[in-house]
């Protein structure tokens, strides 16, 4: 007997609510640049890639200097990608063909890119969906698992699961699908171990319900039982899913603890620990300080808690039979904050928790209406998200390139996809550098010529002899040394970030 397949309105529907953020994860800034780091990308991760492409791009620049470029120097600047003998040729090549045959331009059809050197179909696919706006799907590694496990597809090629795809969906919407779905397959349905529980497509999964065994282990996933899940969590689980509760990473997809702790009946929790600076000390701004019982030895702000409420450890490293001592009916962790082992003993200890993400400001508007209405406070909660809402209003200009640090010796910046980014971003700068929390090489710091530079006194003390260190370095730009707290303390400081931000745009 065949499954019936997911609707795909109903699937886009989930899929857009999940992921609203999905787009390439490879950073370019033209056609040129996307065709590099697609080719680089062969097996290799989109993150390494983009933490090898700011030194490429700047030394080669487009093609004509690449169909020049020395083999071994190429090699070097792309060694960390991995197969780089071959890739450093197939880029010489490229470069020489597009000089030769294209004026220097990429061009725009299938049939003349796949001609290039070391562009195939998937490659010719991702430029023209992303770099040109042509309707494609390309079927990547997560791709084909997620959308064999969804029951879209029983093809075994990737080749035939895009055509099963194209079939399914609207033509307009294949190169969000394309993104959502390697969102989806990063983050959630982990080859390995899929987070069927906390996954916001669930109800619609065959694989998952253990309807069919899943096509990619051979074996039946099994997830959490109905019966475990709070009432009305097939709803909330799809809201909160992208964000702040997302899956992945740090708290390895595993967002929502198996025991629901949380449901109605069960009251809102009284006895909270929060492994979370800003979360902690937003707590405290809605009046939930006595319901506190324990904080991390992070947790410093509002000052006279330090001696109220008892420390549980680090954010990284709680103390976890303390914890348990302390029988919390909820401890609150986020995803960058914590780590995935906490989450994972404190299910073991029978403990609930809740897992925030926060990648951007709109991200602090999601969490502050779902903590509210989690801790019973939805009113302040509401009233403060929609002020945050009315603030991200309007449409903003692409500002100075701007680079956050957050750390010294070695250099790391916070990336644009993190809420720091995100600030900056919405602030009216154009946050740059790789994404996330990478290290910056000198080269790479050079590399990325930032018009202004922020130095947060916290995580890192950035203090005012690194600011001229910069300055030096960069004479062009504006360095400036910024109150960590201010930048980096979601929730509880996000509007006065905004203001700070906003103030150092206007000058
Ligand atoms: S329910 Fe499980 S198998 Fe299905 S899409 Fe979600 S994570 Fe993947």
């Amino acid at each position: 007997m065949s499954l019936p397949k997911p609707k795909p309105g109903d699937l886009q529907a989930l899929l857009r609510a999940a992921y609203p953020d999905a787009r390439c994860a490879l950073d370019h800034g033209d056609p040129f640049q996307l065709v590099v780091a697609t080719i680089l990308s062969a097996q290799c991760t989109d993150a390494r890639v983009n933490l090898t492409t700011p030194a490429l791009f700047a030394r080669f620049p487009d093609a004509a200097s690449l169909a020049v470029a020395p083999l071994a120097e190429l090699e070097t600047l792309i060694k960390s990608t991995g197969f780089y003998h071959n890739k450093a040729r197939n880029l010489i090549g490229l470069g020489q063909a597009l000089m030769a045959r294209h004026g220097g331009r990429v061009p725009s059809d299938l049939a003349t890119l796949i001609t290039l050197p070391g562009v195939g179909q998937k490659t010719a696919n991702v430029v023209l969906s992303n770099a040109f706006g042509v309707a494609a799907l390309p079927v990547d590694t997560h791709i084909f698992r997620v959308a064999r496990r969804l029951g879209l597809s029983k093809a075994t090629t990737p080749e035939k699961v895009e055509a099963d795809l194209c079939r399914l969906f609207p033509r307009e919407d294949w190169i969000e699908l394309h993104h959502q779905l390697i969102f989806h397959g990063r983050r959630v349905c982990d080859a390995r171990r899929p987070d069927c529980a906390g996954c916001p497509l669930l109800d619609l999964c065959p694989t998952g319900l253990g309807k069919m065994v899943d096509p990619h282990s051979g074996v039946k996933l099994t997830s959490a039982p109905e019966a475990l899940r709070p009432s009305g969590e097939k709803k909330k689980n799809t809201g909160e899913r992208a964000s702040p509760t997302g899956p992945s990473s740090s708290l390895g997809g595993r967002n929502r603890p198996p025991s629901p702790t949380l449901s109605p009946g069960q009251g809102t929790p009284q006895r909270i620990i929060s492994l979370v600076p800003s979360v902690t000390e937003l707590l405290v701004q809605w009046g939930l300080a006595a319901r506190l019982v324990g904080r991390t030895r992070y947790c410093i702000e509002p000052r006279w808690i330090r001696n109220t409420v008892p420390t549980v450890g680090g954010t990284k490293d709680p103390d976890l039979g303390r914890i348990r001592d302390l029988a919390p009916d909820l401890v609150i962790l986020e995803r960058d904050e914590n780590l995935q082992e906490t989450a994972e003993a404190l299910t073991a200890l029978g403990l609930p928790w809740l897992a925030l993400e926060i990648r951007s400001v709109q991200d602090c508007v999601a969490a502050l209406r779902l903590l509210g209405e989690k801790l019973g406070v939805a009113a302040a909660a509401e009233l403060r998200a929609s002020v945050l809402e009315a603030l991200l209003k309007g449409r903003r200009r692409k500002g100075p390139r701007a680079l956050a640090l957050v750390w010294r010796e070695p250099w790391m910046s916070a990336g644009p996809d993190t809420y720091l980014g995100d600030l900056l971003r919405q602030g009216g700068f154009t946050p740059i550098g790789p994404d996330r929390y990478p290290v910056l090489a000198e080269a790479t710091l050079e590399a990325l010529g930032p018009q202004v530079i922020l130095l947060p006194t916290e995580p890192f003390r950035f203090k005012a002899r690194h600011q001229q260190e910069l300055q030096k370095r960069f004479p062009e730009a504006a360095v400036h040394l910024v109150d960590g707290q201010s930048l980096t303390w979601y929730l509880s400081r996000t509007e006065e970030g905004l203001s700070l931000v906003r103030a150092l745009r206007m000058g």
